[in-house]
């Protein structure tokens, strides 16, 4: 256990409070206490502590009271190091002497009188040291700003009018757009000193039509130009055999900066920070990301307040706001719903990531998906990407690393939709169609303007080979990286645009337009409120406020389904029996047990498989309520809860087509045919597994593995069975024994009904003194999900 007093024990880990930060484990609490923030805070708080020891408040002075008067005053109490005037008012002031004696002479003095002034001396109140959060998505500010939007959105007569008033309200005014386009001529005009030829182009939401006051300024350095000057240059100077180096550079040329036909990706955004911190006015807190999916660099603009972005190679960026720009062109009720939407989705954090990236929705995906619902309309409201491609000409066709980015430049050869519907029941059919939406079967595609099924994405032989391929020719990934959210960019076909998305943003998103629809079926939302009380677009921005985590909740590892852990012919019948997820649940259950047991050496007291089969005959339409009660002995009231609070709502897919899987004779089936509810069933006597682990079996896997291994090919953690018992052998007997065993409790429970359901493992510790088990756990919630399907997998090859 760390000895530093900040970090507090929780049922999750441990909390830092100096930094208001989460930590999963003990590893992770050493690195933060050595890292800089913590080690920046403790010095800033060790400061002021000093500071507050060692100083004075005085009241009582005059604005013509210098801080030279001051201290010269207070030099006969003791040396004095510093005086911090109260700068805007002048009333007071804070003396700081070297040594903590001149206090107490400075306090015992009766009164304290200068040039005529009766000043009142006092100790320093003694603050805690407190770190501020960030403002910016604090559900205080952000109700704040609605606060101040609310009396011009009540007062107008309708939805539509509050919309069109949300886009003129938050829109880049005409004065910020040129401030822009001039940071940008004059960046061109320094890059160009550098780059010849090389171009800079603004993409994103500057120029997408979507921008607001706030929103970034995103630029493409194309290079490519310089590339072809470079290389003209060279053969001319190398055919001249003039000022050519060894290296075949210029040396009097500014060329001889970079030479980009030979420049690493890296070695090119050095040399653009540099020349942005160099040779740009106002421009600081340049850095560069090279981390990105494409690499970045950042920078501020000081009298702007501006964030800028520079890329290199995203001429696809640039073309997708082409793309934007023309569906707004199109089609002018795109411009309010998106403001809205994204408003909307700002107010909820649903979208943006503060520091660029993280596990929400970002602007772009979200426009993506306004366009899609669009395109989904009936009769649609804005056409596939597809069918844009047909209405271009032959000028307009164009390609970028492969792919068709072919649209018309002009909003004019795009017919006109026959969608006459409002703003008001566009956006409340915004919200109906993904509060309903199948996220797990899907992948969106624009440029079919409909869903194509995730199987399609799956399958393993086939990506497998593809991989290979594409290491093989260092080609472009051909296929996305599935996720929660499946969005496929309209053009760069192989990328999920929500391929950052986590299961907990898209539940949000999903519950969000649950709650939105429910919302915009109410009077509240579409009739003006006569008396003055909030309605229309107000309450449905009303800030998404985090609910204070249970204090008491259990840590949870969390097992998704996936069609791929079922033998294929159970697989193939997903959407005609529920009874899938009940086989899938056992068969994890038991997963589970094998992973702890045999892989983890860990002692294991788990019910007989007996008790599961009982259930096994109920039918399929109670499978939510039976998936709960499975674990109904462990935590009655509780299951339920999460049955209920989890549980999507059935696909048609998943109503009225159910059978159960047993083939004996359903015993269950009442006189009326109809099988009695579960809850009125004897309910399975589960008891928690009580499991008890005596090794440290996650201390120093990683390093056992690699030796194990030798020369053979690493395989990843978790993706083979017998190694991974190894290595828990090879601990178990190298290693000595816990001081205190680790033991806890086990409930597993089924939660959903459908493509999201997950088995859930609620860990409950006997006892944590040590902080064993918190590091266990950390351990398990990556290691056992992925062990489990490994052991899935494996079961089924053996079948
Ligand atoms: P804002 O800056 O207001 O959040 P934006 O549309 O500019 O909105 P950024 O995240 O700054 O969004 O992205 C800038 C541009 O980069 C987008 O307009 C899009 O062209 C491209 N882009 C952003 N995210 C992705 C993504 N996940 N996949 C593909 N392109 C993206
Ligand atoms: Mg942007």
């Amino acid at each position: 256990m760390s000895s530093d007093a900040d970090i507090q024990t929780t049922l999750r880990g441990f909390f830092c409070s100096l930094c208001n930060a989460n930590l999963p484990n003990m590893p992770s609490v050493e690195q933060h206490v050595k890292g800089r923030k913590h080690q920046t805070l403790s010095t800033v708080r060790s400061t002021r502590k000093t500071q507050e020891e060692h100083s004075v408040f005085v009241s009582g002075i005059k604005p013509e009271i210098s801080q030279t008067d001051i201290t010269e005053y207070f030099e006969q109490f003791g040396p004095v190091t510093d005086v911090i005037m109260d700068k805007d008012k002048g009333v007071f002031a804070i003396v700081q002497f070297s040594e903590t004696d001149s206090i107490q002479a400075a306090l015992s003095c009766v009164e304290h009188k200068m040039k005529g002034l009766k000043l009142r001396v006092k100790p320093r109140e003694k603050k805690e040291f407190k770190l501020i959060p960030k403002k910016k998505n604090d559900p205080q500010n952000l109700q704040q700003v609605l606060d101040r939007l609310k009396p011009d959105l009540c007062q107008l007569g309708s939805v539509d009018a509050q919309m069109k008033f949300i886009v003129e309200r938050f829109q880049l005014g005409e004065n910020e757009k040129k401030a822009r386009s001039l940071l940008i001529q004059l960046l061109q005009e320094v890059f160009v000193e550098f780059f010849p030829d090389s171009q800079v182009l603004p993409f994103g939401s500057s120029v997408n039509t979507f921008g607001i006051h706030s929103c970034d300024l995103d630029l493409f350095l194309d290079l490519e130009n310089t590339k072809v000057f470079q290389a003209q240059a060279k053969s001319t100077m190398q055919q001249s055999g003039e000022g050519v180096s060894d290296d075949g550079r210029s040396e009097d040329s500014i060329l001889s900066d970079i030479d980009l036909s030979t420049a690493s990706p890296a070695e090119v955004l050095d040399l653009v920070a540099t020349i942005l911190n160099r040779c740009v006015p106002s421009v600081h807190k340049v850095h560069v990301v090279s981390t990105a999916r494409l690499p970045v660099v950042k920078f501020h603009h000081r009298e702007l307040n501006l964030q800028g972005d520079i890329t290199l190679n995203n001429r696809l960026g640039v073309r997708n706001t082409c793309f934007l720009q023309l569906c707004s062109g199109v089609e002018e009720r795109l411009r309010p719903l998106v403001y809205t939407i994204r408003y909307w989705a700002k107010q909820k954090q649903l979208a943006g990531n503060p520091s660029g990236a993280g596990p929400l929705l970002n602007n772009y995906a979200l426009t993506l998906l306004v366009i899609f619902y669009l395109q989904n309309c009936d009769p649609p409201v804005l056409p596939t990407v597809d069918q844009l491609k047909d209405m271009a000409c032959e000028e307009e066709e164009c390609e970028i690393e492969g792919w068709n980015c072919t649209f018309p430049s002009q909003p004019i050869a795009v017919q006109r939709s026959r969608n006459t519907q409002d703003l008001c029941s566009l956006l409340s059919g915004f919200f109906s169609f993904y509060a309903k939406f199948d996220f797990a079967a899907s992948v969106i595609s624009l440029r079919e303007g409909h869903t194509l099924p995730v199987v399609n994405f799956l399958d393993q032989t086939k990506e497998d080979e593809i991989v290979q391929e594409e290491q093989r020719t260092k080609s472009h990934p051909h296929r996305p990286k599935l996720g929660p959210l499946n969005l496929l960019d309209p053009f760069e076909l192989s990328h999920n645009v929500a391929g950052n998305l986590n299961e907990r943003s898209l539940r949000s998103f999903q519950k969000e337009c649950q709650e939105a629809e429910k919302y915009c079926r109410s009077l509240q939302f579409q009739h003006k409120s006569t008396k003055g009380k909030s309605w229309g677009l107000v309450r449905l921005f009303t800030p998404h406020v985090e609910v204070e985590h249970n204090k008491t909740e259990l840590p949870t590892i969390s097992i998704p389904f996936k069609p791929a852990a079922l033998p294929q012919v159970l697989g193939d019948e997903l959407h005609v029996t529920g009874d899938v997820f009940r086989l899938w649940f056992r068969r994890v259950c038991s997963a589970v047990e094998v992973v702890l047991k045999t892989v983890l050496k860990c002692h294991v007291d788990a019910p007989q498989d007996s008790e599961f089969s009982e259930d096994a005959a109920v039918g399929a339409e109670d499978m939510e309520t039976t998936s709960a009660s499975i674990n109904a002995s462990l935590n009655d009231s509780a299951a339920s809860v999460e049955s209920q609070n989890e549980a999507s709502p059935p696909r048609p897919a998943d109503v009225g087509s159910k059978r159960p899987l047993s083939s004996g004779s359903d015993d269950t089936v009442s006189p009326h045919g109809k099988k009695p509810r579960l809850a009125k069933r004897r309910r399975p006597e589960i008891p928690p597994w009580t499991c008890v682990q005596k090794h440290a079996v996650w201390a120093g896997r990683r390093k056992v593995r690699r030796e194990l291994m030798k020369d053979a090919d690493c395989k990843p953690e978790g993706s083979c069975v017998e190694l991974e018992a190894q290595v828990t052998a090879h601990i178990t007997e190298k290693e000595p024994e816990l001081r205190e065993p680790v033991e806890f409790r086990v409930q597993l429970l089924m939660v959903g009904g459908t493509e999201n359901t997950k088995t859930l493992l609620k860990l409950e510790p006997s006892n944590d003194k040590a902080g064993d088990f918190q590091d266990f756990f950390h351990f398990l919630e990556g290691f056992l999900p992925k062990m489990v399907e490994t052991v899935l997998l494996k079961e089924e090859g053996s079948a």
